[in-house]
């Protein structure tokens, strides 16, 4: 689990290879620096394996590193301002009894009291769960369930703004969360995966796992007094000074194994000198594995798009549909939302086939999908080749009316339009069987497939070119 932290946190922060662009402070802020004295720094006190002050009162983790070494380089002088709590270091931030912080996620509350640096690490997040559920591939999949998450961490904003109705639980530790996890009370604990590994193993739990990755990335960055904009400039330079092969160290050093407590010589052994082998290996061959890495996320995220997507239109396919549809019908249900599913099938296709033959059949469906496209352009739309010559519509976050206006538009548009299919003018018509509802717990995506489908039935048999909304129920 531990090796798996540290080689996602490479990889994640190694978008950037090369030499380390060169530093030097300019006469000016030198000058303030100097009249300045020491800068005072706030930190998140418990914050391992990221940050933490530790019993002896000293700032530790790879915020203690990053900024150890930009001091240095730069000849800072820096004061750690102690703190038992992050809301603590927070309020002395904006009480600006400290000038920094070492590690803040930019938020737009933050940035009225702070100037953020770049980021200068990448953590993903993850969810941990009980042992028997199966694995989260999206946060979506798992959005009626309540999850633990760290308070006043950044991401409670953000998860809250990015999926609306989330049932996030605050928790004052991740072991609190942990135990509210195993009682069944929460389904998941959210987190960064460093802090989550950290907190799994130094807690000894072992009937919990990391399901999947889950949230937004934690991306710790150095806030410095907005109301002194100098020191965000020099920081901001200083953060972009390092480079990929001295964050690396710092990385590897804070996030490899090492002995809290005692010593088993058999754990030794069987787990830690192997996980140390492949540390070893890991290192000698990071910079290859991050460019092959980055080679294979690129690859990967291709194949992952385009097993998604009709190969002749270009529009989603049906298992993009499959794995959409339930989500949204999840989401519009549990936020009383309409969601409309509609079916648009051309009409009599196969004659277009038979007169013209299959490649301009072909053309004539790829028209149709710019069509489409064109019509039903919100970024929530969804657009689907869902078989032959029949295309599924998915909107949400309108209301009813104004899908069935923009669904009948577009049925008169294509009939009043000449379609170029590879080069041949063809006039078409579209059928449409719509089901439009404000889903409840009972409704399936099947069910509602199969009501679009049924009011297209009637549609085609009614005449052809015109729009059927299915009855509730
Ligand atoms: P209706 O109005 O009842 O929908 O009549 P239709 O002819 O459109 O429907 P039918 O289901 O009888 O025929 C659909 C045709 O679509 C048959 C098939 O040859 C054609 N088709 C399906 N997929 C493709 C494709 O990828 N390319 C081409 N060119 N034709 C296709
Ligand atoms: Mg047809
Ligand atoms: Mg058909």
């Amino acid at each position: 689990m531990r090796c798996a932290a540290l080689l996602l946190v490479l990889l994640a922060t190694g978008a950037s290879a090369g030499p380390p662009p060169r530093f030097a402070l300019e006469p000016a802020e030198r000058a303030y620096l100097d009249a300045k004295g020491p800068l005072r720094l706030c930190v998140d006190p418990a914050w391992p394996p990221l940050e933490r002050i530790d019993a002896s009162g000293r700032h530790v983790g790879i915020g203690a590193d990053v900024m150890a070494l930009l001091s240095a380089r730069a000849g800072i002088e820096l004061r750690l301002v102690p703190t038992s709590s992050w809301a603590e270091s927070m309020a002395k931030a904006q009480a600006r009894e400290c000038d920094l912080i070492s590690m803040a996620t930019r938020t737009p509350e933050r940035e009225a009291w702070f100037d953020f640096t770049e980021p200068y690490i990448e953590i993903p997040g993850v969810i941990v769960t009980r042992g028997d559920v199966h694995h989260v591939t999206d946060l979506v999949q798992v959005l009626d369930e309540p999850l633990g998450i760290m308070r006043g961490f950044s991401t409670v904003q953000t998860l809250r703004e990015q999926y609306p109705g989330i049932r996030l639980v605050e928790v004052d530790s991740y072991r609190e969360g942990f135990e509210k996890v195993q009682a069944g009370e929460l389904f998941g604990m959210l987190g960064n995966m460093a802090s989550i590994g950290h907190a799994l193993q130094a807690n000894g739990i072992v009937d919990l796992k990391v399901a999947g990755w889950a949230g937004d990335f934690t991306r710790p960055a150095i806030a410095t007094r907005n109301d002194e904009p100098q020191l965000g400039r020099i920081f901001q330079r200083l953060v972009a000074s390092l480079s990929p092969e001295e964050r690396q160290p710092i990385l590897n050093r804070r996030l490899a194994v090492r002995f809290d407590t005692g010593f088993d010589s058999r754990w030794f052994w069987s787990t830690t000198v192997p996980i140390l082998i492949g540390l070893l290996v890991l290192l000698a061959w990071s910079v290859s594995l991050r460019r092959l890495n980055a080679k294979l996320r690129l690859a990967n995220a291709k194949l992952a798009e385009s097993s998604r997507r009709d190969p002749l239109t270009g529009l989603g396919n049906r298992m993009h549909l499959d794995e959409q549809l339930p989500a949204r019908l999840h989401l519009c249900a549990r936020n009383g939302l309409p969601l409309v599913v509609a079916m648009v099938d051309i009409d009599h296709f196969k004659n277009v086939n038979d007169r013209h033959g299959h490649p301009v059949g072909d053309g004539a469906l790829r028209a149709m999908a710019a069509e489409l496209r064109a019509a039903f352009r919100r970024e929530d739309d969804l657009l689907v080749r869902y078989g032959g010559e029949e295309f599924v519509v998915l909107l949400t976050g309108g209301s009813i009316e104004e899908a069935l206006a923009q669904l009948q538009a577009f049925r008169e548009r294509i009939a009043g339009a000449m379609l170029d299919a590879a080069g041949v003018p063809l006039q078409l018509t579209v059928s449409i069987g719509v089901q439009a509802v404000r889903p409840s717990a009972g409704d399936t995506p099947e069910k509602l497939l199969q009501a679009a489908d049924a009011a297209l039935y009637v549609a085609k048999a009614e005449g052809r070119n015109r729009l059927v909304r299915a009855p509730r129920g």
